[in-house]
């Protein structure tokens, strides 16, 4: 389950200047496909559009064969996980931003949680453990320690669809290697929509969408398109 479809999707932030101009892809259910291409392309755009930050203009996007729009925000936010490239915390504990969202999760669920995102030791290592606060007025927390966080709050929440919008290019190249591997696990047998500004990111996905100037400018396997050049 999972399956996204997007068809025929136009979209402009400014009537005058198009951004989307007729996009068709779809993501099988399961299945991982990455959208690369240039600063500007629109490859968040679509993310974006997925998740209903904006509403398309033109075609449709449908999960399971159901349109978007039809869909309340609150239950799209339940089956799709987002990855974002700076996750942003809440100034309160660990625990609580891996927890967010999730109001019935135990203590120990979270606790797997984290120990499947590989920050357990690192949340026991700080003095107040679990309780320990980030934000301004707490705990500083480095890039690949918050997408840490991130990715146990997607374990928590186990959505059917991944959105990984630049999750990893923020980060040095020995962090992004790390966070990616656990991106790996955690988007393995999920439907996993891929933002990503280089080819050489995404080698295993199942299918790779180059974004030009608001069109599909190629599209195929990593090997596939490092062959046409
Ligand atoms: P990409 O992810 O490929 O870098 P985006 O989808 O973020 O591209 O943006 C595509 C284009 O839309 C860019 O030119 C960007 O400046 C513009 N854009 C993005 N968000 C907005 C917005 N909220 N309002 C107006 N223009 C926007
Ligand atoms: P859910 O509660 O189902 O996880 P939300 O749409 O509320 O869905 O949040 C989606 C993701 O966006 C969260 O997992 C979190 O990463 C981020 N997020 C949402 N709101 C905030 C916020 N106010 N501050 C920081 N991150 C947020």
């Amino acid at each position: 389950r999972g399956a996204i479809a997007f068809k025929n999707v136009q979209f402009a932030y400014d009537p005058a200047r198009p951004i989307l101009k007729g996009i068709s892809f779809e993501v099988p259910a399961g299945k991982t496909v990455a959208v690369v291409g240039p600063s500007g392309a629109g490859k968040s755009t679509l993310s974006r559009l997925l998740y209903r930050f904006y509403d398309v203009q033109e075609g449709s996007i449908t999960i399971d064969g159901q349109d978007v729009r039809d869909v309340t925000q609150k239950s799209l936010r339940s089956v799709i996980g987002m990855v974002p490239q700076d996750t942003v915390l809440f100034n309160d504990t660990i625990a609580y931003n891996i927890r967010y969202g999730r109001v019935t999760a135990s203590d120990a669920d979270v606790e797997a949680a984290a120990e499947a995102a590989q920050i357990a030791d690192f949340i026991r290592d700080l003095p107040e453990g679990f309780r320990a606060m980030v934000g301004e007025r707490g705990l500083k927390l480095s890039g690949g320690e918050k997408q840490r966080v991130a990715i146990a709050r997607t374990i928590l929440k186990a959505p059917p669809i991944l959105i990984l919008d630049e999750a990893t290019s923020a980060l040095d190249t020995k962090t992004e290697q790390e966070i990616q591997a656990a991106l790996d696990i955690v988007s393995r047998n999920r439907t996993t929509l891929v933002i990503a500004h280089r080819l050489s990111t995404v080698i295993n996905a199942d299918e790779i969408i180059v974004l030009k100037d608001g069109v599909i400018a190629e599209r195929g396997t990593h090997g596939e398109l490092i062959d046409r050049g």
